[in-house]
């Protein structure tokens, strides 16, 4: 069995696809258990273009409810990925705490005002000390474990999205937040949309994967398809990535509560 627990809704303006044509998609691949993971509301001021808005987040809920009512034969999950970002803590406290989730995501898509994973704003990357882009992202990471608000951390490496990594050793830097982590007791989502990137890799690396292991952090899988076509995406790469890595057992989430399932 495998599970796919980051996916999009046209909700967030830039997915496609009604839910519906994830799970038909899923069952074609015999996934036998997938969640949706859509952008959070945040307050107005943040992001507002990238995700659905408070008003929408009714409809969000019954988009997926409408889902699994039409297709019994598939688990379906209500996850949610939830920004973490320094200030909107209460909001997003609020936002997850309204409806009764399956995991929520945490995920970091911001160093203050800069949206570093938007293509449009990645020439950033060349104008500054890439060792302090890191040290910034992994501090927001440890962070983000600390609030004790999320599941599972998205995406753990998405700072090297665009390819940019720093000429000196910045491994310290991801064993400092997955310490955090590891404490937190939130799982990695070992997220395969990286390897469509620049970065062409999966998040997170192996290097990453390995010390995340060693600490006892548990995993998930996420293909973090904003498209039908890409659920499910590359996912024995990702099984091989993870025994690799050591494990030998992935989290499956209800009410965010987690069972260990054997990897397939
Ligand atoms: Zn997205
Ligand atoms: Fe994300
Ligand atoms: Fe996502
Ligand atoms: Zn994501």
């Amino acid at each position: 069995m495998i599970v796919d627990y980051h996916m999009h809704t046209p909700l967030c303006r830039h997915a496609v696809g009604e839910p519906e044509a994830y799970a038909r998609r899923a069952l074609e691949l015999g996934i036998e258990e997938i969640g949706f993971s859509d952008h959070s509301p945040m307050p107005v001021s943040y992001d507002p273009d990238w995700r659905m808005s408070a008003g929408e987040y009714p409809s969000y809920i019954d988009m997926v409810r409408r889902c699994q009512k039409a297709f019994p034969g598939l688990s379906i999950k209500l996850g949610l990925e939830a920004d973490y970002h320094p200030g909107t803590e209460d909001f997003v406290r609020d936002v997850i705490a309204a409806h009764p989730f399956d995991y929520v995501i945490g995920s970091i898509h911001y160093l203050g005002d800069w949206g570093f994973d938007n293509p449009d704003h990645a020439h950033r990357f060349e104008t500054q000390d890439l060792h302090a882009i890191y040290a910034q992202y992994y501090d927001l990471v440890a962070r983000l474990a600390r609030t004790r608000m999320y599941d599972i951390l998205g995406h753990p490496d998405v700072i090297k999205k665009f390819g940019h990594r720093p000429a000196v050793d910045y491994e310290p830097l991801e064993r400092g937040a997955l310490e955090a982590v590891a404490q937190s007791g939130m799982a990695l989502d070992v997220n395969t949309s990286g390897l469509g990137r620049p970065a062409k890799e999966i998040y997170p690396s192996l290097r990453m994967l390995k010390a995340a292991r060693s600490m006892g952090i548990d995993i998930t899988f996420g293909s973090d398809a904003h498209d039908p076509k890409r659920v499910g995406d590359c996912f024995s790469q990702a099984v091989a990535l993870a025994k690799e890595a050591g494990y030998t057992q992935f989290r499956r989430y209800a009410a965010r509560r987690f069972d260990l399932l054997p990897l397939p």
